[in-house]
């Protein structure tokens, strides 16, 4: 049956610990904006109760699901079928329920190259990621699908940024390197975007700094953080002073969960209402 008021269609997460999860919040107000008959629970589930919840869902018709930590690989085995980025990224954070079964998506990196968009054309860019794990594996296949000339990945445990490299080079044109971030990394005059891809800042370690050398932060530059709580990291003001541009990981967030709106129910969900309960949702998530 169509989805009406007194039969929404159903939609939610699965994650553990999933009190703080904001996503809801976004969706239902995104729902209530458009008029669409849908609900979007957000339920506390760890992974040895990953099976039956999702057989659950697709007993009870929802329409899709968003998978969050930490289940967006336990959940792989029980799909029927990946998207091509997904596959690389080996993670899905969104899953549609359709009529050829369970399909596996990861949008975040979408999310975040959608936010890129609305500031640069990716192709042809210079692009350094910090980070890689898993945020910073999906923007890196994202960029590189979306045809950035060059990947930088710096990480720590540079074995990691070894290993996106290769999925990237085996995936697509981009030219890719990895290396070690050991003491402050200094940023190629050719760099067009930075992304800090890795958890330094969230909350409550508000005043860690993402170790660059400041100054090789040039005007002309965007500097982007998917850190979305507190929205503006000790990164982002730094590059301000520098005279960068910069885009919160708030704007990934919120475009993340509008992609997963098309996929579940084919709604182009106006951002700024979803952006707005977002920051409604978690304040200045300084806490
Ligand atoms: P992971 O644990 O998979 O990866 C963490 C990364 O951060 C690794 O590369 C790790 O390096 C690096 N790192 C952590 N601490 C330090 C440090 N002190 N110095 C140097 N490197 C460090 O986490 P995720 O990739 O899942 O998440 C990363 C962040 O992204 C989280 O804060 C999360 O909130 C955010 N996120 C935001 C989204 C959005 O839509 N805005 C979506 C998804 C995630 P190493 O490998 O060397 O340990």
């Amino acid at each position: 049956p169509e989805p009406s008021p007194l039969q929404p269609a159903l939609t939610g997460s699965f994650s553990s610990p999933a009190g703080g999860n904001p996503t809801g919040a976004m969706v239902e107000a995104a729902f209530a904006h458009h008029g669409v008959p849908a609900r979007y629970v957000n339920c506390d589930v760890p992974p040895p109760r990953l099976p039956d919840a999702v057989r659950g869902a697709v007993a009870m018709g929802w329409t899709g699901f968003n998978l969050s930590l930490p289940n967006k690989q336990a959940v792989i085995p029980l799909l029927d079928g990946l998207a091509p980025s997904a596959a690389l990224i080996g993670a899905v954070n969104c899953v549609q329920v359709t009529d050829r079964g369970l399909i596996g998506h990861n949008t975040d990196g979408e999310g975040f190259v959608q936010a890129l968009r609305e500031r640069r054309d990716p192709r042809g860019l210079h692009a350094v990621v910090f980070g890689a794990g898993g945020a910073a594996r999906a923007i890196a296949v994202e960029l590189a699908l979306a045809g950035v000339a060059r990947l930088t990945i710096v990480n720590r445990r540079v074995e990691r940024a070894e290993e996106i490299v290769r999925i990237v080079q085996d995936s697509s044109a981009t030219s890719a390197a990895a290396v070690a971030w050991a003491g402050s990394f200094a940023l190629p005059a050719d760099t067009d975007v930075v992304v800090n891809g890795t958890s330094i800042g969230l909350a409550p370690d508000v005043d860690a700094r993402v170790d660059v050398v400041a100054d090789t932060i040039l005007p002309g530059m965007l500097v982007c953080d998917v850190i979305p709580n507190p929205p503006d990291t000790v990164l982002l003001r730094e590059a301000r002073t520098h005279g960068a541009e910069t885009l919160d990981g708030r704007s990934m967030l919120v475009n993340q969960a509008a992609i997963n709106l098309g996929l579940w129910m084919g709604l182009d969900p106006d951002r700024a209402v979803m952006r707005a309960a977002l920051d409604t949702a978690i304040g200045d998530g300084r806490h």
